[in-house]
């Protein structure tokens, strides 16, 4: 952890507005070589999901069947299956709340929070997936269930049901919510304490979420100190809508393990280089960056730079259900940027390391990484190929 991160420093990157509609970066990442050769399957890719919300989780059959059960009428920009599309203003984010909580509002029972994260167990292992660490929120769904407490407890315990079904590891993360008083934050954080644990079916970590540009973060300090006394990870959202001064805030008030997105910590050299020295890994999410208007288009979302860089990136689809991509997509997006087998691999191992689970299960993990790179893929002759 840095004793100090830098102050501003020119940046020599372009801003995330400039980086809006420019072409794809000609540097290509490490390890880029043409597409199309020696093409591995990459839901086979063994990985750990570090980036995903809960709610966010949903299928898309879900919330037609929960709607249809309720009577609840869909708009239909949440029923096409398009990726929602907005601009990374404070209009966009309300259109991307709203249709959050429309989703959110369907989860009301406690049979609908189990279902939804065993179907996020399942469709991890679908792909490749061995470790999902999932944010919530129970605030949500307390009103439903009797209050806080139960809705984590009912979380956890359907947590470690799936990982007993599916053989994913899923864990939990608390996320607080900055547009709460934080206040709020030190009662989740007092809650995600009394659960905390390294396995499944335990909280892992403690996050801060929703609009980056809502709330003072240092006012969020005091319930990151809670969950650190009490060994959780710090988990925060930070540096996706906003730029490398809010990055620099989060990580001097808030410490963090890991940066739920940071991407945007590449417009600061010298903050990335702290970053990277203080061990702090990203969750980069392409799919959302796009969806969510930071970056114009999937290729320039600037991976490669990142990875360049000596950043740990761990790969999350952040909100499926309205991004309509799943974690093997955010591979394929970093494949179709350039990144080769072997730096897909690198991308997966780094996911791996980033994640909070024990040590053993990440050497056996990696070890499986390292055999998906072994085996040569078996080449179909159209335009794809898969691993035997
Ligand atoms: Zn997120």
């Amino acid at each position: 952890m840095p004793t100090a991160i830098p102050g501003p420093s020119a940046p020599t990157a372009p801003t995330a507005s400039a980086a809006m509609g420019a072409p794809a970066s000609t540097d290509g990442p490490t390890g880029a070589r043409p597409p199309g050769t020696g093409q591995r399957d990459l839901a086979a890719l063994p990985k750990a999901h570090l980036h995903l919300h809960f709610t966010g989780s949903m299928r898309l059959g879900t919330l037609t069947e929960l709607a249809s059960t309720s009577r609840t009428r869909l708009p239909s920009s949440l029923l096409d299956g398009d990726p929602l599309r907005v601009p990374a203003d404070h209009r966009g984010w309300f259109r991307f709340q709203r249709a959050y909580d429309t989703a959110r509002h369907l989860v009301d029972s406690e049979g609908v929070m189990r279902r939804l994260v065993l179907e996020a167990a399942l469709d991890d292992a679908a792909e490749g997936s061995r470790r999902l660490e999932m944010q919530v929120d129970p605030t949500s769904y307390a009103p439903f269930v009797g209050g806080i407490t139960p809705a984590l407890e009912i979380i956890l315990d359907a947590a470690a049901q799936a990982t007993a079904l599916t053989g994913v590891e899923v864990a939990i993360i608390v996320a607080a919510s900055r547009i709460r008083h934080p206040l709020d934050a030190r009662a989740l954080a007092r809650l995600a304490a009394r659960h905390a644990g390294d396995g499944p079916g335990q909280v892992v970590g403690f996050g801060l979420s929703n609009d980056e540009r809502a709330g003072e973060t240092s006012a969020f300090a005091p319930a990151f100190a809670i969950a650190r006394r009490a060994g959780l990870a710090s988990l925060p959202h930070g540096g996706e809508l906003l730029g490398p001064e809010h990055v620099r805030d989060v990580v001097s008030a808030l410490r963090p393990h890991r940066l739920g997105h940071g991407v945007r910590a590449g417009e600061d050299p010298a903050l990335l280089d702290a970053i990277v020295a203080a061990g702090i890994s990203l969750e980069v999410c392409p799919a959302s960056n796009v969806c969510l208007g930071v970056y114009h288009r999937t290729e320039d979302v600037p991976l490669g730079a990142l990875i360049d860089h000596g950043a740990q990136v761990a790969l999350g689809a952040d909100d499926p259900l309205l991004f309509s991509s799943r974690l093997t997509d955010q591979y394929e997006i970093a494949r179709s940027q350039g990144l080769d087998d072997d730096a897909l691999a690198e991308l997966a191992r780094g996911s791996i390391r980033a994640s909070l689970a024990e040590e053993s299960s990440k050497r056996r993990w990696l070890a499986e990484v390292d055999d998906w790179l072994a085996h040569q893929p078996t080449w179909t002759g159209s335009g794809t190929s898969v691993t035997p």
